[in-house]
């Protein structure tokens, strides 16, 4: 098996090297971008198969650089970790909200930066090993392709919508609370208010993308969601 390649997106010298050198032990391939411009050019280039973006950054920031990978249609399945600061708590959430996978935040030991990484793309290979087209009503899900479909029209997902629709879509049927789908999709063991929000705001999303496919995503008031079996 080739080698997983991360592409290091951090200006601060000693950061990357401590990155390089972690990463390369732990048997990943790397690239570093210094700044927002070179990243993008190296996403398109090199398809690593994760990115790690700082979100301090000079000139264009962490942010806007997630926001214009995941509107890439290429690099928008590349999963995102972004690092940050501890002052950067609502950062973090526009971040999430943009389609970044996880964060870590600063100052954060190699060890944990590696088990984030390792849980990241497992989910990603998890997502290879259902080949089976699901249809429901006016949706069809290809597991194979990561494509969704409502109506035979082709609707665009972050890697985090797929990854919640295929989750609820699995549990058919069954209210999955706020703090599963927190814990299975984003890893999040202990959910805070602003986590919590955050499976809404990709409901929301979601929802919209969906249009006539969305009325099988149904609300539990103040618990979670269900997917709807179609009668
Ligand atoms: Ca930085």
């Amino acid at each position: 098996m080739s080698k997983e390649k991360i592409l290091i997106v951090e200006d601060e010298k000693d950061i990357v090297k401590m990155l390089e050198y972690n990463l390369k032990k732990d048997g990943y391939g790397t690239f570093s971008a210094r700044n927002g411009e070179d990243a993008i050019k190296t996403a398109g280039k090199e398809h690593p198969d994760l990115i790690l973006l700082d979100l301090m950054l000079p000139g264009m920031n962490g942010l806007e650089v997630c926001k214009i990978l995941k509107q890439d249609r290429k690099a928008a399945s590349i999963p995102i970790i972004m690092l940050t600061a501890k002052s950067q708590e609502s950062d973090k959430i526009v971040g999430l909200e943009l389609g970044a996978d996880d964060y870590v935040t600063k100052p954060f030991s190699p060890k944990e930066l590696i088990a984030r990484i390792r849980a990241v793309l497992r989910r990603i290979k998890e997502k290879d090993k259902l080949p089976e087209i699901l249809k429901i009503g006016d949706i069809a899900v290809d597991f194979s392709r990561i494509t969704v479909t409502v109506k035979d029209r082709p609707v665009e997902l972050t890697s985090k919508e797929f990854e919640l629709l295929k989750t609820l879509i699995k549990a058919k049927g069954r209210v999955l609370s706020r703090d599963h789908l927190l814990d299975t999709i984003w890893g999040f063991d202990q959910a805070s208010e602003i986590q919590t929000r955050t499976v809404d705001v990709h409901i929301r999303t979601l929802r919209k993308k969906l249009k006539s496919g969305s009325k099988y995503i149904v609300t539990v008031k103040n618990y979670g969601y269900r997917f709807e079996d179609e009668d």
